[in-house]
């Protein structure tokens, strides 16, 4: 007999056989009567099995099945008033496919109150949760999202280098790797490579892994994390503000529209966001009226970041013209000391930083040096823009973030399967 999924079981198998596989969510061991909650990746439902209607030796043994066993069983669909689908499986056939130890390292039930440092130890049983699959089915949503808005937009899909040989923005964020007789570097961002493809390329995007060695230990950072890049020839930093808006925006509309489930499943109702400009110094007058402690020249702290939020909900904030002092030595510099480089708000957290980027061979030199890095390390970068390289300008999203800012999670490492974090690098 072929596999149904429990979600797709409908009104047209009433009365009809079905097989179904999945694991046991809940046994309760009745004496005339066993009920088994069984999920699969599609849905959840109650099999029972009354004393009398199948073998004793069947029926005894499905009241002591252990919890999270994987099961296989074929059974008659009846409705069913009592039961939370308007229907069950009432049990004739079931094989243990494969036994769950007993007792459970973690509580597996959707309101699970094992704290979230022993869920991740467990985390393989922590996705039989169907709230935590909820979060990584949206996030398969997302990240395909952002790729099909691109490559319908013409944009190609560029496989970046992962080891490198210098810093983006100084030695000190990098985790070293032994590379031969050299020290290389994890790359903590694509930038220097997603550059030297749009100035020939010209609009391109990349999902990839980056690996960052700050060693605070904060709810909105990890270690390694996944960014979503763009980056676009003959544009300015306006230019992809506007387009990082409609991806955004695409994105949102496809949660929507292929993720009802999970969204209800957590409880959440998404709008599609509006938009937001300010500038650097617009925001921090902004948030200085609004009882922020800050001063020009600071970095948004996250409760201006909230602020923000609280400001102007369901918004992407946009802040642009940025200082040169808080922006790296690859943002366009302005002559006013504004810069081409903006940060995007969304759900009180940054999810994107961006800007224009330096195309000129003599300012990035300059850049550098600012920066107190030496323009030498960089020689086969700043040599890429001698041969006629446009202006441009790109993005990146960092997907955890994102997911975290979207589902308005309390931790990054919830939006993350294997969060990598200053204590954790198992599982
Ligand atoms: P933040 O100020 O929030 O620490 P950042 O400005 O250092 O971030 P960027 O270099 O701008 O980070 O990285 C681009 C995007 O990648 C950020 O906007 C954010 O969405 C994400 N990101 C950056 N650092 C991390 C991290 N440590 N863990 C997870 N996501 C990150
Ligand atoms: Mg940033």
């Amino acid at each position: 007999m072929n596999r149904t999924y429990i979600g797709n079981i409908a009104k047209k198998h009433f009365g009809k056989q079905v097989m179904v596989e999945g694991w046991v969510a809940d046994v309760r061991d009745l004496a005339k009567i066993k009920f088994l909650l069984v999920r699969d990746i599609s849905g959840q439902l109650q099999a029972v099995a009354l004393k009398g209607m199948i073998e004793d030796s069947l029926f005894r043994k499905i009241g002591r099945i252990h919890p999270e066993s994987a099961v296989k069983i074929e059974g008659k669909v009846n409705k069913s008033k009592q039961a939370r689908q308007g229907f069950e499986l009432q049990i004739q056939k079931l094989d243990v496919l494969a036994d769950s130890k007993t007792p459970l390292p973690i509580d597996t039930s959707p309101k699970s109150k094992t704290l979230i440092d022993r869920r991740l130890d467990y985390r393989f049983l922590d996705l039989r949760r169907s709230n935590i699959q909820a979060i990584f089915k949206i996030q398969s949503t997302v990240v395909n999202a952002f790729r099909q808005f691109f490559m319908s937009n013409d944009y190609i899909e560029i496989q970046p280098p992962s080891i490198i040989a210098t810093a983006t923005e100084g030695g000190t964020e990098l985790f070293p790797v032994k590379y031969f007789e050299k020290t290389a570097y994890l790359a903590q961002s694509p930038q220097l490579y997603k550059q030297m493809c749009a100035i020939s390329l010209e609009k391109v995007f990349t999902v990839t892994p980056v690996w960052r060695a700050e060693k605070h230990n904060t709810p909105r950072h990890l270690n390694e994390s996944r960014q979503m890049d763009i980056e676009v020839a003959f544009a300015d930093e306006f230019y992809v503000m506007k387009v990082l808006e409609e991806a955004v925006k695409y994105i949102v509309e496809e949660v929507n529209r292929q993720n009802k489930k999970e969204l209800d499943i957590l409880d959440l109702k998404l709008k599609v966001p509006k938009s937001k400009y300010f500038s650097y110094k617009e925001a921090i007058s902004l948030l200085k009226k609004n009882k922020i402690p800050i001063e020009n020249g600071d970095d948004l702290p996250p409760e201006g970041e909230k602020k923000l939020e609280e400001l102007y909900p369901n918004t992407i904030v946009f802040v642009h013209s940025w200082p040169v002092k808080l922006k790296p030595f690859y943002i366009w510099p302005k002559k006013d000391n504004t810069t081409g480089g903006f940060d995007a708000i969304y759900g009180g957290i940054e999810i994107s930083s961006g800007g224009q980027r330096v195309h000129l061979p003599e300012i990035l030199e300059k850049q550098l040096k600012l920066k107190g890095l030496k323009p030498k390390d960089f020689e086969y970068y700043i040599d890429s823009f001698r041969f006629g390289a446009p202006f441009h300008s790109g993005w990146s999203i960092g997907l955890e973030r994102f997911t975290m800012a979207l589902l308005k999670l309390g931790n990054i490492r919830e939006a993350c399967l294997f969060p990598r974090d200053r204590i954790r690098l198992t599982p």
